[in-house]
C-alpha cells in the first residue's frame, strides 16, 4: 500500500490523501487550499497522481476537505464520492457557495482590473459544483463499504455535523489497515457528541490543527457577553465572522442561552447575514438527533433572530447606525457578505470584531487577529480601529491533550503514524507528544507531495 500526501501535509488546508492499495486508488478527502497565496495556487494544478481514481471518501463537509471536488469533475472524473449523509447535505450547500464566490471574485477582478492574468477565471463554476454533488453516495457510519478488495467504515468524530474518521482495511483479516482521523472534535463541544474511540490500525493519519495548543478551560460564553456589553455601552456593534456551517450554529446556541439568561443588553437585535448559514441551520435542525443539544434548543436557534435575505438588505444593514450583533460568513473573512460589514465597521473604534474559529495563516482573519492595522478588502486598503477579539473556546477541534487522549484508547500503537493537517510547528509538537507521552515509534510529519510505500517504511 502506498500513500501520497497531496494536501493537508504542510498546512491545515487542501486535505487530499491518496491511498493506493495496489488494486484500488482511493482519495481520502478532496479539499481546497486556502490562506497563503503559495498554498492557494496549488488549487490550479492537477496532480498526475489523481488520474484513474476509483473513489473519493470525505471525512466531512468543510471546504478544506471537500472544496476541490468540482475540479476533479472539471478534469472529467466521474467516480463515486462516499460520505456521511449529513456531510453530503452540508457539502451541497458549501460547494455551491464556494463556486459562487469564485465566479464573483473572477467577475470583480475582471471588472476592476485587479486580475493578475489577462482574464480572471473561476476555479470552478456552480454547474461543476452541482455535477460533483451528483456523484455523492451516502455511507452511514458503522456500515462497511466494499471498494474492490478494500473495506471502508466511517465513525463519528465530533467536530462538525456528519464529521467522521475513516477506517480502511485491504484484503484479508491480516491485511493492511489504515485509520484517518479526519478533523477531530472536542469531548466538550457545544453541539457535537465526543468522537467515537479510534479503531485499531497499522497506519494512522492524524490531524494536528491544535497540536501545539491547549484550549482555555473557561466557558467562552461569559467572555462573549462581556465583549457585547462593553461594545454596546460605547455605542458600537459586534461583528461575528463565522464559518456558516458549524460555528454559526454554535454562536446562535450560545447567544440564545445568553439571551434567556438575561446576559445580553435588552432588545439588542441579532442578525444572521449569511444565506449559507441559514441553510446550514436548517440542516442542523433536520439532523438534530446527531447533536448533543436537546431537540427543542436546536429548533429554537433562530428564535427572534433577524435573518437577512438578500444582498441589498445586507448592504443596508452594514450602514445602519444602531447597536447590533451580526453573524456573517465567511469565518476567516476571506469573502462573502462579512466583507461589507468589515469595510464599514473596521475603521470605527466603537465596534468589535470577534473571531470564533481557527484562522488559517495568510487569511484576512489571521491578519486581523495578529493585530494588523489595515487590511485589503476588494482591492482597497481599509484601516482597522475596531477592537478585534479571538474566542478559542468555540473551536471545533480537539487540542493536543484531546488528540493524545483520543489515541490513548488504542491498545496497540500503530506501526507508523503520519501527523497531518497542521501548521508545521503544530504538527511537530503533536509528533513529539505522541512519542513522549504515548511512547510511540514511527511518528512522522510527511511533506507535501510525498509518497510513502508502507511495505518499505
Ligand atoms: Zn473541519
Amino acid at each position: 500500500m502506498k500513500i501520497t500526501f497531496l494536501g493537508g501535509a504542510d498546512g491545515v488546508t487542501g486535505s487530499r490523501h491518496l491511498v493506493d492499495t495496489g488494486s484500488e486508488r482511493i482519495l481520502l478527502d478532496c479539499g481546497l487550499f486556502q490562506g497563503w497565496k503559495l498554498h492557494r495556487e496549488r488549487n490550479w494544478t492537477f496532480p498526475d497522481a489523481l488520474a484513474d481514481l476509483d473513489a473519493v471518501v470525505l471525512s466531512h463537509a468543510h471546504l478544506d476537505h471537500s472544496g476541490w471536488l468540482p475540479v476533479l469533475v472539471r478534469h472529467g472524473w466521474r467516480g463515486r464520492v462516499y460520505a456521511h449523509p449529513a456531510t453530503i447535505d452540508l457539502a451541497g450547500v458549501l460547494l455551491l457557495d464556494s463556486a459562487h464566490l469564485q465566479e464573483e471574485d473572477a467577475r470583480r477582478a475582471n471588472r476592476y482590473g485587479y486580475a493578475r492574468h489577462a482574464k480572471a477565471l473561476p476555479l470552478y463554476t456552480q454547474a461543476e459544483a452541482r455535477r460533483a454533488m451528483a456523484l455523492a453516495t451516502p455511507l452511514p457510519p458503522g456500515r462497511e463499504l466494499r471498494i474492490g478488495a478494500s473495506r471502508i467504515t466511517l465513525a463519528p468524530a465530533g467536530h462538525l455535523l456528519g464529521a467522521c474518521s475513516v477506517h480502511l482495511r485491504h484484503g484479508t483479516a491480516d491485511g493492511e489497515t489504515l485509520l484517518y482521523s479526519g478533523d477531530l472534535g472536542r469531548a466538550d463541544d457545544l453541539l457535537m457528541p465526543p468522537p467515537e474511540p479510534p479503531r485499531a490500525a497499522r497506519t494512522l493519519l492524524v490531524e494536528s490543527t491544535y497540536g501545539n495548543r491547549t484550549h482555555p478551560t473557561e466557558d467562552p460564553a461569559p467572555r462573549l457577553a462581556a465583549i457585547v456589553e462593553q461594545t454596546v455601552s460605547r455605542g458600537g456593534s459586534v461583528l461575528l465572522p463565522a464559518f456558516a456551517v458549524g460555528r454559526a450554529q454554535a454562536l446562535l446556541l450560545v447567544l440564545q442561552r445568553l439571551k434567556r439568561a438575561g446576559a445580553l443588553p435588552h432588545g439588542l437585535p441579532i442578525f444572521l447575514d449569511s444565506p449559507m448559514a441559514t441553510q446550514a441551520t436548517a440542516l442542523y435542525t433536520q439532523h438534530r438527533r446527531l447533536l448533543r443539544v436537546p431537540a427543542r434548543e436546536t429548533a429554537a436557534l433562530l428564535d427572534g433572530v433577524r435573518v437577512v435575505a438578500d444582498a441589498t438588505a445586507s448592504m443596508r444593514l452594514s450602514n445602519a447606525r444602531y447597536p447590533r450583533i451580526v453573524i456573517s460568513a465567511s469565518g476567516m473573512a476571506a469573502g462573502g457578505r462579512v466583507l461589507h460589514h468589515l469595510k464599514v465597521m473596521a475603521p470605527e473604534p466603537q465596534h468589535a470584531v470577534v473571531f470564533a474559529g481557527y484562522q488559517v495563516g495568510g487569511s484576512r482573519g489571521a491578519r486581523l487577529v495578529a493585530g494588523e492595522r489595515e487590511v485589503k478588502i476588494h482591492g482597497q486598503m481599509v484601516p482597522v480601529r475596531a477592537a478585534v477579539h479571538s474566542l478559542e473556546g468555540f473551536s471545533g477541534h480537539a487540542d493536543r491533550d484531546g488528540i493524545v487522549g483520543w489515541l490513548r484508547a488504542l491498545r496497540e500503537p500503530p506501526e507508523r503514524t503520519f501527523v497531518v493537517h497542521g501548521e508545521p510547528d503544530a504538527s511537530d509538537a503533536l509528533r513529539c507528544a505522541l512519542q513522549d507521552r504515548l511512547g510511540w515509534n514511527g511518528v512522522r510529519v510527511p511533506g507535501h507531495g510525498e509518497t510513502v510505500d508502507l511495505a518499505r517504511s
